[in-house]
């Protein structure tokens, strides 16, 4: 991947000219004239805000000038990292959502925690595969024209780093939470989806918006029939 301009995504060979350490200049766009990525100045707190904030330049920043300028993700052994732990998050929303629901009846007998333990799994092996293959056919048949060679190396890493928000998760393993929180960071989740998608395959937003929401709403409805079945 090469770096990007992050306000208009204009392709550029480098983003600063360095004469001395902690002496830099930023590189201008050629296309719009502003400096490709100002990023490279701020605090990372800014960063973190403007990623919260959903700006897609913060998303260029971090998908094109930070995470995979000089090699695929692939290459980096990132997309490994980062299925582990959108994996390891989403059991832990499966978890926290079963324990709100179950909290009277809760049994602690072995066969108990054996079906809890099976239907973790489903939830989380089940759920996501059918999250990825209704993402990459919506992506297929509302992008074909846009993506071209459908750059599906650079779209799936974009999907696992935008879905960050799980990471509030962890917040309810220190503090309580009513279970509905759950809810709201999914929404954010989808949100973030929307943009990263649209900043990779430089798409219209309603077709990004069609594609997150048919995925994420796939991924709810297999949870749904697997906690009906289980009920
Ligand atoms: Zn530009």
């Amino acid at each position: 991947m090469e770096y990007r301009c992050v306000e208009c995504g204009n392709a550029m060979k480098s983003l600063f000219v360095q004469y001395s350490p902690g002496n830099i200049r930023l590189m201008k766009c050629e296309r719009c004239r502003a400096a490709a990525d100002e990023y490279i100045e701020c605090e990372i707190m800014i960063i973190v805000i403007d990623l919260i904030l959903q700006k897609p330049k913060a998303y260029r920043h971090l998908l094109y000038n930070v995470l995979g300028p000089k090699s695929s993700y692939f290459e980096q052994g990132l997309l490994g990292k980062l299925s582990f732990g959108f994996l390891v998050l989403d059991g832990y929303r499966s978890l926290f959502i079963d324990r709100s629901r179950e909290q009277l009846g809760l049994s602690t007998s072995f066969s108990s925690l054996l079906w809890r333990f099976q239907k973790l799994l489903m939830d989380v092996f089940l759920g996501n595969f059918i999250f990825l293959s209704t993402f990459l056919l919506a992506t297929r048949i509302f992008l074909s024209a846009s993506v071209g060679s459908l750059r599906y190396k650079e779209i799936l890493p974009a999907i696992l780093i935008s879905s960050y928000f799980k990471l509030f998760l962890l917040a309810m393993m220190v503090w309580e939470f009513p279970s509905s929180v759950v809810f709201i960071i999914d929404l954010f989740v989808v949100s973030a989806n929307t943009v990263a998608l649209k900043v990779i395959t430089e798409s219209t937003t309603s077709r990004c918006v069609a594609i997150c929401s048919c995925a994420h709403f796939m991924k709810f409805l297999v949870t749904q029939v697997l906690e009906l079945r289980s009920s």
